[in-house]
């Protein structure tokens, strides 16, 4: 299986061929899910005894099963969160499978997390946060929480051995991303849900909340959660005034920036995450708005020993990396998972390439083009603004239209391979409402893109 033989030449050339047609194709076919009985029929069996061969195989996918699959890099795919890796990232995303590091302990990966480091370096110099700070890639903004707060809860109990047996309560909003109220449950802590209604959360109101709570849910309440950019509208938590209740309550201050970290780059509306440097943790997402492929989220901590005191593993056959990698950054140390990729590496390689400047104005890109779409859609009758862009996120009504008559247009766009742009619910006067939302990741979406689209909703 692993001596080389033709097969292996015919598949590498295969997939060379592939991934250099694919990363050129700047609109490549917007393609949509079938039945699994119906993709099996059309590609048989495909694990076999014997193998069915790599050439074939890999014409099943090409030809098959990719274009059952959505792009996500499509310029007209404005859809939930999208993603526009960097073809460099891509390509480097290659070069880190081929070359097999290990990327838990310094011992066995230094030069990879050197890469990693450098590139999480400066995400950490984006935030502001003081001198000592630091993370580590994740594979999602999920993850990245989950490793927060179950830091935030450990140091909790560290404080107070009384801690121990009580469960945790954190407080967050109901702009907070589902993984949120998940990763409560997967820790088996309480969560409550502080009401905004498409408000951001500010300390007034989390004051007020914390002061609500009984005095036993107040003895347990370990965490706050704000939000750097809601995913579904891209709103950001006053986090200044969250930071200093959180200060003055002695309670770990979290800010969510899976979707909205990337911001922190742009100069324009920098000022919108102020106070984001009195953060103990923060998560930010690099797979949604610093264009890596999947998957690459990042948790940072503003004191790492803590993180450690709360995730670093302990078994008698990893002794030898504590012993080794003691001279360098153990990754396993700060976040839940151990044998992990170094999937922060095509992140590292594409900025390195490019510089952080072009970033910068990539992100800035997404913001504009959300302002034009707004302009476009104002200047529409037939359509409405619902608010004002949020970073790159527009919320915007089609005039009359019922929850179905969107449903049927996302499908009708996305079978006709013109877009794939989906609803969303907001609360206008004490109701959810169905209404339809941009997201902009992708730099290259055009403006005739975002005609396209408001056009055929006329
Ligand atoms: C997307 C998102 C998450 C979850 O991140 P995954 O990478 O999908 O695990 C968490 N929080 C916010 C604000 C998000 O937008």
């Amino acid at each position: 299986m692993h001596t080389i033989d033709m097969d292996l030449v015919e598949m590498t050339l295969d997939v060379m061929k592939y991934t250099i047609d694919r990363i050129s194709n700047i609109t490549p076919e917007l393609g949509s899910p079938k039945k699994e009985e119906e993709l099996l029929k059309m590609v048989g069996e495909t694990v076999t005894p014997k193998g069915i061969g790599g050439e074939n195989a890999f014409k099943m996918f090409r030809d098959v099963l990719v274009k059952a699959t959505v792009p996500i890099d499509h310029p007209r795919h404005l859809a939930f969160v999208p993603a526009a890796p960097t073809r460099a990232a891509i390509m480097f995303d290659l070069v880190t499978s081929a070359s097999s590091i290990h990327g838990a302990y310094w011992m066995e990966g230094a030069g990879g997390i050197f890469c990693e480091n450098q590139a999480m370096k400066w995400l950490v110099s984006l935030t502001g946060l003081p001198e000592g700070a630091f993370g580590v890639f994740t594979s999602g903004g999920t993850a990245a929480n989950l490793s927060a707060l179950v830091a935030a809860r450990e140091e909790w109990r560290n404080k107070d051995v009384s801690h121990i047996a009580e469960k945790g309560l954190l407080l967050t909003s109901d702009g907070a991303h589902s993984s949120i109220q998940a990763m409560a449950k997967v820790m088996d802590a309480d969560i409550q849900i502080i009401t905004c209604e498409g408000e951001n959360l500010t300390g007034k109101e989390l004051k007020a909340a914390i002061a609500k709570l009984s005095a036993a849910d107040r003895k347990c309440l370990f965490a706050v959660v704000a939000t750097g950019g809601t995913t579904n509208a891209g709103i950001i938590d006053d986090l200044a005034s969250i930071a200093e209740v959180c200060e003055t309550e002695k309670v770990w201050f979290h800010v969510d920036c899976a979707y909205g970290g990337g911001a922190l780059a742009a100069p324009s509306v920098r000022h919108l995450f102020n106070g984001i440097e009195k953060a103990d943790s923060i998560t930010i997402d690099p797979h949604k708005w610093l264009f890596s492929p999947y998957d690459c989220g990042a948790v940072i901590y503003k004191d790492l020993e803590m993180a450690k005191n709360a995730h670093s593993q302990k078994g008698s056959y990893l002794e030898i990396f504590k012993d080794e990698g003691a001279q360098g950054f153990n990754p396993a140390d700060y976040q839940i998972q151990l044998t992990r990729r170094l999937r922060g590496m095509p992140l590292w390689f594409s900025l390195a390439m490019h510089g952080t400047e072009k970033y910068r104005d990539s992100i800035e890109r997404g913001i504009e083009l959300a302002k034009i779409a707004a302009k476009k859609i104002e200047d529409r009758p037939y359509l409405e603004l619902v608010r004002p862009s949020s970073l790159s996120v527009v919320l915007y009504k089609r005039k009359g239209w019922t929850p179905e008559d969107y449903r049927d247009w996302t499908y009708r766009n996305h079978n006709a391979g013109i877009a794939l742009v989906t609803p969303t619910k907001w609360m206008t006067n004490g109701e959810y409402e169905t209404i339809s939302r941009f997201c902009f990741i992708n730099p290259d979406t055009t403006e005739e893109d975002i005609d396209m689209i408001l056009d055929t909703m006329e």
